[in-house]
């Protein structure tokens, strides 16, 4: 563990970063020159070639957390005629129904339980039923709950439908083995503070080259326009509408060197998993329960039972924290639940530290 920062975040974001992505951003820049611009084209190459070897995609960086770049993708790309179907069984899912709703876009819901896959299946049957529907949403690791949805076979489905498909693959791109073609994905999005492992501060979308050129005039807000945001990176060599997160950019460019130097996705998956497992282990040994079974899970989150009825989470919490570990509560809406992310920059030595503390915090408790 650095010895710069006073504990670890197991959480889904922001997470622990490296020294060196936080020192990448001891550099100011003016959003006009060359040099920024010029870094800011680099990054958006790099993070296309991460998602495809085609030349039919292209990446917008847009301003915020990852949620403003879900909304202006839902804002952007549906027609305004257009209707968006949504796969929706966590806190994610629902969220992108929410934003759809308050942009008075037609919607139509394929709502599962928190704890259960999306049935693809269903899915299909409720497709054909909505002719109307231009494009499908889901979430790829629903965070709420770390369960991975199978946004493949959904996508796939999407397909057969002649639909377009966008996908919040916010907490696993960068972390997990995935492409605009294995998922069959017109518009995916993340954010720069996930798996990529920088700091927060933008979120970006991997498109479709064809279809975003179809979606001029259609944004519903000015600021999270994507088509604009785009138009303006292409014919400007780099530039943001408005003041960008200079900053932000420059750790993000570092965290994507540092990615290359722990040898791609794949490494960063077999570490995630690691993290994972070892932890799944540790806490059955210690007695705790996972809310999910094992065939369910990503890499990325673990939500846990509370023990016992009487579980003091909030003591749990502080407990840890003194002992140099932030954990997260839980979201799911139907059982008590905290949850413990296994992305950033931690390792399975981390994780044997974490368990050694909860240990002692078990004990004591
Ligand atoms: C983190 C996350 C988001 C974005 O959340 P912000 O708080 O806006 O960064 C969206 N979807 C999923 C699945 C996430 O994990």
């Amino acid at each position: 563990m650095d010895d710069d920062i006073p504990y670890l975040l197991l959480t889904p974001g922001p997470l622990t970063t490296t020294r060196s992505v936080r020192q990448a951003m001891l550099r100011d820049y003016s959003t006009w020159d060359v040099d920024y611009n010029s870094l800011v084209n680099d990054v958006r190459r790099r993070l296309t070639r991460l998602a495809s070897d085609s030349d039919e995609f292209t990446t917008v960086l847009m301003q915020g957390s990852g949620t403003f770049s879900v909304e202006a993708t839902v804002g952007s790309v549906i027609p305004p005629d257009g209707c968006l179907f949504v796969v929706n069984n966590g806190a994610y899912g629902k969220r992108i129904m929410a934003i759809a709703q308050r942009l008075q876009i037609a919607t139509v819901e394929a709502a599962f339980p928190e704890t259960e896959p999306p049935d693809v299946a269903a899915i299909d049957t409720l497709l054909r039923q909505h002719p109307e529907v231009t494009h499908v949403a889901m979430v790829h690791c629903e965070t709420t709950t770390g369960m991975l949805n199978p946004a493949a076979e959904v996508g796939a489905c999407v397909k057969r439908h002649g639909k377009q498909f966008i996908l919040d693959a916010m907490s696993t791109f960068g972390g997990m083995a995935l492409s605009m073609e294995s998922e069959s994905a017109d518009f995916l999005i993340s954010s720069a503070n996930k798996c990529v492992q920088g700091v927060p501060g933008f979120g970006f979308v991997i498109a479709r080259k064809t279809e975003l050129e179809r979606t001029e005039g259609w944004a519903r807000s000015l600021s999270l326009d994507l088509y604009d945001q785009w138009q303006t990176m292409e014919a400007g060599g780099g530039k943001w509408r408005f003041t960008s997160p200079t900053h932000t950019v420059r750790a993000f460019a570092q965290a994507l060197d540092e990615l290359e130097q722990e040898g791609g996705v794949t490494a960063r998956q077999q570490r995630y998993t690691a993290n994972q497992r070892r932890l799944v282990a540790g806490m059955r040994a210690l007695g705790f329960e996972t809310l999910l079974p094992d065939t369910l899970h990503s890499p990325i989150i673990t939500s846990f039972l509370f023990p016992t009825a009487s579980f003091d989470f909030q003591q749990f919490y502080d407990d840890l924290k003194a002992r140099r570990f932030v954990i997260y509560p839980g979201k799911v809406t139907n059982a008590d639940t905290f949850r413990i992310g296994t992305i950033g920059n931690v390792h399975p030595a981390d994780i044997d530290e974490l368990l050694n503390a909860i240990g002692e915090v078990r004990t004591a408790c």
